[in-house]
């Protein structure tokens, strides 16, 4: 049986078909239950699951911290990537969220959204950029660190 995580949690995978259109997920104790549409593959019913999940916490995590901070609330993409679990564009006002950041647990998800709003007051990784993440989050080391174990493998 495929394991999965959700916000640091493991589910056992269940796929059902369904004759909608539109994929659904839900846990039910230790499982997810996935309603995969007729034309959609497996893979890509989970990406829109695990989307609709984060996307929410991540909207609304950015816009508490842009604002704490004093800046524009900047636009959100959540992606696929390999390379970092988020991206700040600064000048372009634009944080790119990886979307496995859906399988981690909900503090290291605020830490990565604290560090990216703080990039759009620091852009690189100065010593008053880390002060400034301190401030917001005094236990990013642990969360660094945690996140760093984490193979970025794609789950999708
Ligand atoms: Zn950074």
């Amino acid at each position: 049986m495929t394991e999965i995580q959700l916000f640091g949690q493991t589910y056992s995978l269940l796929i059902k078909k369904t004759v909608s259109p539109v994929p659904k997920g839900f846990t039910v104790d230790n499982s997810l239950i996935l309603q995969v549409p007729e034309k959609m593959s497996e893979q890509m019913a989970l990406a829109n699951f695990y989307y609709s999940k984060l996307r929410p916490i991540v909207t609304e995590l950015t816009q508490y911290y842009a604002t704490k901070l004093g800046v524009p609330v900047p636009k959100i993409q959540i992606k696929k990537v390999r390379s970092y679990w988020g991206e700040c564009y600064s000048r372009r006002g634009l944080i790119i969220y990886n979307i496995e950041l859906s399988r981690v647990r909900r503090e290291l998800i605020e830490y990565v959204v604290v560090h990216e709003c703080c990039h759009l007051v620091e852009a690189n990784h100065s010593s008053a950029f880390w002060k400034l993440v301190f401030r917001y989050c005094p236990n990013y080391p642990l969360y660094r660190k945690e996140l760093k174990s984490i193979r970025l493998t794609p789950q999708l």
